[in-house]
């Protein structure tokens, strides 16, 4: 059996690879409302993403967040992850 690993570790919705909470921005989606995490703990439905411009651009394109979210994510949302 694997030795059980007390870090979380998140998948990346752009290059499905895991990543630590220190490499990945969570978003999360409220109601209808879509937006990024600092904490890491708001409540609602998660979805993480490489602090990578290519991750992001990526998941912007091929809309892998919006699908993680069941959401359509703003254009605002956007601009807060370019950095
Ligand atoms: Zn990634």
């Amino acid at each position: 059996m694997p030795k059980r690993r007390h870090e979380p570790r998140r998948t990346c919705v752009a290059c499905r690879q895991e990543g630590s909470k220190d490499e990945l921005i969570r978003l999360v989606r409220s109601g209808e409302a879509v937006a990024v995490d600092p904490t890491g703990r708001a409540p609602g439905r998660g979805a993480y993403l490489h602090r990578r411009p290519e991750c992001i651009e990526e998941a912007r394109k091929k809309g892998g967040l919006n699908r993680a979210l069941k959401a359509q994510v703003p254009d605002s949302v956007w601009v807060d992850l370019t950095p």
